[in-house]
Parts: C-alpha cells; sequence; structure tokens
C-alpha cells in the first residue's frame, strides 16, 4: 500500500478561540483536508445531542473511534491528501487515544497538536460577535457552526448569500459558559495524552488576529508536511 498521507494536525482550545477560522485559512491549499467531527456522524447521532443542553454536543465513544477510524482508512489511501486538519477534535483524553491508536495502525505520518489560546475578555468577546448562516450551511439538525462573513454595510447580512445572519446557538451565554467550563476541565486530559505518548502539543495565541495566527502556522505546516 502507497501511504501518502504525512501530516495530521489536531487543533483544540476553547469557544469561540479561532479554531474553525484557523482550519478554514489552512485547509484550503491543496493536498490539504479539514476533519470536522460532526460531518462524519450520523443525523441521528446529531440530533441525539440537540435535544440536552446538558451533553453539548458530546457523542459517544464508539461512534467517534468509528468515524475516525473509517476517515483515515480512506483518508491514508487518498493521493491527494498529505495534511489533514482536525478542526476542534480531540475532545477528550479518551479521543487522544482513539486518534492515535487509529493513526499509528493505518500511518507513520507526523502528528502536531495545536492548542489554540486567547483571553477570556477576547474568547466572550467573539462569541458575541460570530454569526452563521443557514442559508449557506445545510447542518442537519440546523445548528450552523461556521464562521459567517458578514457584509461591509450590515453585520447581520451575509455576504455571500445576502441572506440573515444568526449568533451560533452554542453561544448563548448560558451554552458559552457551559462549554468554557467543559473545556477546561478536558484541556488538561487533552495535553497530558498527547504528552504522555511523546507528542509535544503547541500553543498558538490568537489574542491579536486570528489571521495572524494563522500566517504563524503556515510555515510549520509546510516544513513538517514535507516527503521524509
Ligand atoms: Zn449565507
Amino acid at each position: 500500500m502507497h501511504m501518502v498521507l504525512r501530516l495530521v494536525v489536531p487543533i483544540f482550545g476553547p469557544p469561540a478561540a479561532g479554531k474553525t477560522t484557523l482550519t478554514m485559512h489552512l485547509g484550503n491549499e491543496p493536498g490539504r483536508r479539514v476533519f470536522r467531527l460532526r460531518e462524519h456522524v450520523s443525523e441521528e447521532v446529531l440530533a441525539a445531542t440537540a435535544t440536552s443542553s446538558e451533553r453539548l454536543g458530546w457523542i459517544d465513544e464508539f461512534t467517534v473511534g468509528e468515524a475516525v477510524r473509517s476517515y483515515f482508512t480512506a483518508g491514508q489511501q487518498d493521493p491527494d491528501i498529505h495534511t489533514v486538519l482536525l478542526d476542534n477534535f480531540p475532545g477528550s483524553a479518551a479521543q487522544v487515544d482513539q486518534l492515535l491508536t487509529t493513526l499509528w495502525t493505518l500511518t507513520s505520518c507526523r502528528i502536531e497538536p495545536i492548542e489554540v489560546v486567547t483571553d477570556i475578555h477576547t474568547l466572550k468577546q467573539r462569541a458575541k460577535n460570530r454569526k452563521v448562516c443557514h442559508r449557506c450551511e445545510h447542518d442537519p439538525i440546523h445548528d450552523p457552526r461556521l464562521p459567517a462573513v458578514p457584509t461591509t454595510d450590515d453585520p447581520w447580512q451575509c455576504a455571500r448569500c445576502g441572506g440573515l445572519l444568526h449568533p451560533r446557538r452554542g453561544d448563548s451565554p448560558r451554552l458559552f459558559k457551559a462549554r468554557l467550563q467543559r473545556y477546561h476541565q478536558t484541556a488538561i486530559g487533552i495535553r497530558t495524552a498527547f504528552t504522555d505518548s511523546g507528542i509535544p502539543v503547541t500553543q498558538l495565541d490568537t489574542t491579536n488576529t486570528i489571521e495572524g495566527a494563522a500566517n504563524l502556522l503556515a510555515p510549520l505546516l509546510i516544513s513538517r508536511s514535507a516527503s521524509l
């Protein structure tokens, strides 16, 4: 089997730190793909996560394991992919273990986890300001996540389709606070699971601008995905 996948970049961090924007900036280059867990689980599973705000989108480990395994089984045989960015994944220490087991079984790629960091003021400000478009992003449970770009004249009008933008559901103050708390509870475990496996975690500060942080990360992605 000809293995071509050379680099996997797990990107994790608190809500509204800029993970998705980062992957949208960096994932468009030829040879790169972005993995978003929600896009690889069934509508039934997503619907189940939406019924309880306490679950906050939590997906059971079996489903996660299957999604990651099938994605990389297909991906590592695809000659057009050398780098995969994982947007907001892994979300727990158990998911780190699942990811590493899958990658080590299938590939010999490098793994470069990035923890996106910024201060609480910036997080709250970004969560308050960011918006999504229900017309441009067809989410199976009507909970779009991708940051939408507004027109220059109207912060509530989508620059792409002209439709009305909405706040992201999970950015309501109550849910945002719960998501932030959960992140702080799980982040230590995620970092430890990587470092215990001999994989250092790089911190990337997005406080100034997310675009600037993307530019800082770009050379690392190029050098790490070069042929060994
Ligand atoms: Zn739109």
